[in-house]
């Protein structure tokens, strides 16, 4: 049986700290999904084109090409329990920084365990050299000519300076 773990979130752009916990759950699962949500009234900084692009280039830069292979990404809009059960997942990987996490990832879980009591829900511990990255803060430093190669992958960094150069 082929074991598929659905990661949601909006990844705007990928960071390390995404990419960390991309990388625990290629250790958990055969195939690791990798939703980006879609909210109509939210104005992103990189379009779901862009996105997706840039979570295959740092796939391919930080990981094997096993375990890029591994990894699919797409798009969705309606609820991530129902995307989570189309794409035929067992469980939903989620992040956890800190206490805030915490509280708001256990009603979600509860909810979604409640929807659909066959996918689980899997929390994932940050790395402690990561657990600081939002990709909210990334956006705002980068908007405000601030270095944020440190938070990152590497193929994001050019993309991630020209989208917020006061030019662009
Ligand atoms: P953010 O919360 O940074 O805007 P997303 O909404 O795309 O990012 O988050 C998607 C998932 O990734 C969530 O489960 C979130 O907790 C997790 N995540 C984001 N950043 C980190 C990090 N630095 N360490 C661990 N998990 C993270």
């Amino acid at each position: 049986m082929t074991r598929i773990a659905l990661y949601p979130g909006s990844f705007d752009p990928v960071t390390n700290g995404h990419m960390d916990i991309l990388r625990q759950s290629l250790a958990l699962a055969d195939k690791v999904v990798v939703a980006i949500g879609i909210h109509p009234g939210k104005k992103p900084l990189f379009s779901l084109e862009e996105r997706q692009n840039l979570i295959h280039a740092s796939a391919r830069a930080e990981f094997t090409r096993e375990e890029a292979a591994r990894i699919d990404v797409i798009s969705f809009s309606n609820l991530v329990i129902k995307t989570a059960r189309e794409q035929g997942a067992t469980c939903l990987v989620r992040g956890l920084r800190d206490g805030t996490d915490l509280d708001y990832e256990m009603q979600m879980a509860g909810m979604n365990g409640t929807l659909e009591p066959n996918i689980k829900t899997v929390f994932l511990p940050a790395s402690p050299t990561v657990r600081h990255i939002t990709a909210t803060l990334v956006r705002q430093i980068a908007k405000m000519g601030g270095e944020i190669s440190e938070f990152v992958p590497e193929p994001v960094v050019s993309p991630l300076r020209r989208v917020t150069s006061p030019q662009s």
